[in-house]
């Protein structure tokens, strides 16, 4: 299958990115670098578009995106072909971004309404009790929406569906590594529902990034820490909000008395799934000692069984595909050698496979703080597993990063599953289980340390964060005047201080504006 390309600009004359499968190198399709012009062109067009977006409400946006709903369940197929090839991805783990997709719809659709209707407040003090005091909420008309190269599908939905339903225009700029999903996405919008241009597509590199950060009038990034900082440091300048989901070190602490058993399942799911492309994935493991050499053998027996490669339409008969680029691959190769060199141990995987971006599911023992493994974002297949004497010990160790996304504690005693998650320091913590409270669109997600700033998802938050809020005062009684007005006069204005003193004050000394005791 050739992945379809379309670009936002047909006639234009663009430099262009090739785009090339992981697994095995062919190239599986292009599109243009559209750079600044081709951005601010975009960026145009969707402004042109905004007002009447917004103006439909959320039923009439909703029916547009139900609609997208059904193209992406009609066309998954081929979507999630298009995703594995230019990601590598296993089939399994491609098609999890559609359900994501699914999610995300129905979730926003069903509640914009309420999410979005204006609030009633209510007054606070004496000068309030006259007024209605309402909260109106408006989309900011153009939001950018960078995104990297591990989630072509969820990525861009992650954030997306939110925004458009919040009644902004989105200018989408997918990684240059894997465009060809969200161009096709943006072209089943378009042409095949003709839903309202108010998505837009702009492919190209890091300097088509920058053009979406100068053009729009907010900016959800998520991608790495440093590309992170420079764009915080533009939207800074520029006085536009930004909203930045970075990069991750999380953390699992296995306590004695967990079920071991699950506990082992979830780490090789978690530290594995989508080749450990994924901000949440399980980094690294601290097991409390008396259960260390159990958990071991039976993570390492699951990790050891998992079936690398990427499988043919709907086979399922890989669980874990590439890695995306060559560089990260040799990032992923680097920590393996890192700590192996000084004194770790592979019980099965470490190193790179003949053919195909490809690294064998790892689980390194015997590892410390030393290592590359246990400090920097490895983004790979790796699990590195520490022993530890305790839960504090654990919980010391875990905090011992500058990154803070999520984690995750494992425990059958309630109590001391809370009081772990309460002490670590991390956006969320999963108590049993891994990486599920991001798909909880209720909960907030939000980067703790280097790992974010703001937050995605978390109910009416989630869509909130795409509009200006505008506070609005009525009155509830026609008076000629208010009594701070001017003119000022002498006795009105001497009534109004003492009735503040009397209602603000917290002793009777100063309600009645008696003189202070002489010392
Ligand atoms: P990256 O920062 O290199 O690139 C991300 C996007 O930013 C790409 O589209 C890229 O073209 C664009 N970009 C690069 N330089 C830019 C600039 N100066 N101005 C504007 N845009 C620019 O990240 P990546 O390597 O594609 O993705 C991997 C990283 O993403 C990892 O660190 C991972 O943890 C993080 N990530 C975070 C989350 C989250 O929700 N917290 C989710 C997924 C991935």
């Amino acid at each position: 299958m050739t992945a379809p390309t379309q670009e936002h600009r047909p006639n234009r004359v663009a430099p262009r990115i090739d785009v090339y499968c992981p697994a095995d190198g062919r190239l599986v399709g292009s599109v243009p670098d559209l750079g600044a012009a081709g951005v601010a062109a975009a960026a145009a067009e969707l402004r042109a578009a905004q007002p009447a977006w917004e103006d439909l409400g959320p039923d009439g946006r909703a029916k547009h995106m139900r609609n997208f709903l059904d193209w992406i369940l009609d066309n998954e197929k081929r979507l999630v072909g298009i995703m594995q090839e230019e990601t590598g991805k296993s089939w399994g783990d491609a098609g999890l971004e559609v359900a994501m997709c699914v999610d995300l719809i129905n979730y926003y659709t069903s509640h914009a309404k309420e999410f979005l209707a204006d609030r009633d407040i209510k007054s606070w003090g004496a000068a309030g009790m006259t007024k209605n005091l309402r909260v109106f909420v408006r989309p900011y008309q153009l939001v950018g929406m960078i995104t990297p190269w591990n989630g072509p599908l969820g990525g861009p939905m992650l954030d997306g569906v939110a925004a458009l339903m919040a009644g902004a225009a989105v200018l989408f700029k997918p990684s240059e590594v894997t465009p060809l999903t969200w161009t096709e996405a943006t072209r089943g919008w378009l042409e095949d529902i003709s839903a309202p241009p108010v998505m837009a597509n702009v492919t190209g590199g890091p300097e088509t990034g920058a053009a979406v950060v100068e053009n729009v009038d907010m900016i959800m990034f998520t991608g790495s820490t440093r590309t992170g900082r420079r764009i915080a440091a533009r939207a800074g300048e520029r006085l536009i909000p930004c909203s930045l989901e970075l990069g991750g070190k999380d953390a699992m602490v296995v306590l004695a008395d967990a079920d071991l058993d699950r506990a082992s399942s979830a780490a090789a799911w978690g530290s594995m799934w989508n080749s450990g492309q994924i901000c949440i994935s399980v980094e690294r493991v601290y097991v409390e000692a008396p259960v260390y050499d159990e958990f071991v053998t039976k993570v390492t027996e699951k990790v050891r069984s998992l079936r690398q490669g990427m499988d043919p339409d709907e086979s399922f008969s890989s669980d874990i595909g590439a890695m995306a680029t060559e560089n990260q691959l040799s990032i992923v190769e680097r920590h393996v050698q890192d700590a192996l060199a000084k004194g770790a141990r592979a019980l099965t995987g470490g190193k790179r496979a003949a053919h195909g971006l490809f690294f064998e599911p790892t689980v390194l023992v015997d590892v410390d703080h030393s290592m590359a493994c246990m400090r920097e974002e490895t983004f790979g297949p790796t699990m590195p597993i520490m022993k530890v004497a305790d839960e504090d010990e654990a919980i010391r160790l875990a905090n011992d990063s500058e990154y803070g996304l999520s984690a995750s504690v494992w425990t059958k005693d309630r109590v001391r599953g809370d009081r772990v998650a309460r002490r670590l320091e991390a956006g969320a913590v999963n108590i049993n289980n891994v990486m599920i409270s991001t798909f909880q669109l209720p909960l907030p997600m939000s980067g703790w340390k280097t790992s974010g700033v703001g937050s995605r998802s978390g109910g009416a938050a989630g869509m909130l964060k795409y509009c200006r809020q505008k506070s609005v005062v009525s009155e509830k009684v026609h008076l000629k005047a208010e009594p701070h007005w001017y003119p000022y006069k002498p006795g009105a204005s001497k009534l109004q201080a003492r009735m503040v003193r009397l209602l603000g004050a917290h002793d009777w000394r100063r309600r009645l504006g008696l003189s202070p005791r002489s010392r």
